[in-house]
């Protein structure tokens, strides 16, 4: 290997510990920070990334509720909940763990959360905020991808950067992310062609795909900082991103992986939107 580890398990724990510095100073003016998690159905891998948060949550003092809700339930009783939690002061963000189930309608229930607990950052309020280059709460898992960039001590100004993926949630908060921090930013999609003439030029990569070996090493510009997002398993099974890694570590200068990579960065980040939120409570 010669790129060097972007490792973001060992950064992510520095950002929860200047997180659990912060929800003390609030906590010392008698405001803990409080998330609250719903999580609707059992699909198994959602169950794991909500318990995964609300352990986080408590290993950095903050004060955090898991509500579990049956596959069935209706958008009226969702909707009533979070009408709830907006009003509750001890609850300082709202996270309605993805996907939900058919029959609710997600744009709904994300624009029912007030924008000042949006700690997922998806409202149309928070995307116009980013959009704008307004304060606000930005998606936590492009927020982790600029903290692990950030790590390598490369300026992002005037470099060209390559998102792989424009879903809401992921590609598009990431590139306008990256065009904020003075890149020059490349938007590839399913329907970009050759991909590769694009991510052989740029100086940074990130991949937010969901298919493995999307990025390859001959696809890759010697060098360059590679960010992975992608999580996916192998065929025996192995959690895996969208690079190829083994090989495209040859080439970059810089890579992530999958797992300790991009993953823990956007529970981080989470952690750190919810203290953020609750600070700006705090000052209203
Ligand atoms: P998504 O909504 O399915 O979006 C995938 C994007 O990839 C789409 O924009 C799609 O293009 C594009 N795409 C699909 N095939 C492609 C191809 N062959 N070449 C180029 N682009 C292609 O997924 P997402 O929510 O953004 O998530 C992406 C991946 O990141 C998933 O594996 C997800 O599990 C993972 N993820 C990880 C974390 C974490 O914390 N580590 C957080 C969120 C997501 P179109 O728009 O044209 O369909």
């Amino acid at each position: 290997m010669t790129a060097r580890l972007i490792d973001g398990s060992a950064l992510s724990q520095q950002i929860r510990s200047q997180v659990a510095e912060r929800a003390a100073a609030l906590a010392a003016r008698g405001i803990k920070p409080g998330l609250a998690v719903i999580l609707v159905g059992d699909d198994p891998a959602s169950a794991v990334y909500v318990r995964n948060k609300v352990k986080a949550c408590a290993d950095s003092g903050l004060h955090s509720v898991l509500e579990r809700y049956d596959a069935a339930t209706s958008q009226e009783v969702l909707l009533a909940r979070i009408a709830a939690l907006n009003a509750d002061p001890a609850i300082h963000g709202i996270l309605v763990q993805m996907p939900l189930p058919k029959h609710l309608d997600a744009h709904r229930v994300i624009e029912a959360i007030a924008p000042a607990k949006d700690v997922d950052g998806f409202s149309v309020a928070s995307a116009g905020e980013l959009m704008s280059g307004l304060p606000g709460l930005r998606p936590a898992t492009p927020l982790g991808c600029m903290q692990l960039i950030a790590s390598t001590g490369v300026p992002l100004r005037g470099k060209h950067a390559v998102v792989i993926g424009r879903s809401n949630t992921v590609g598009k908060p990431m590139a306008l992310l990256l065009l904020q921090a003075h890149a020059t930013v490349t938007v590839c999609h399913s329907a970009t062609d050759d991909l590769a003439s694009h991510t052989r030029q740029a100086d940074v990569v990130v991949a937010a795909v969901g298919r493995r070996n999307t990025l390859t090493a001959e696809m890759v510009k010697p060098g360059a900082i590679v960010i992975d997002v992608g999580i996916n398993r192998d065929e025996a099974g192995k959690l895996c991103g969208d690079v190829d890694f083994a090989r495209v570590s040859q080439v970059a200068g810089w890579i992530s992986p999958v797992p300790g990579g991009v993953g823990p960065m956007t529970i981080a980040m989470l952690l750190a939107n919810t203290v953020q939120a609750a600070e700006r409570a705090a000052t209203h």
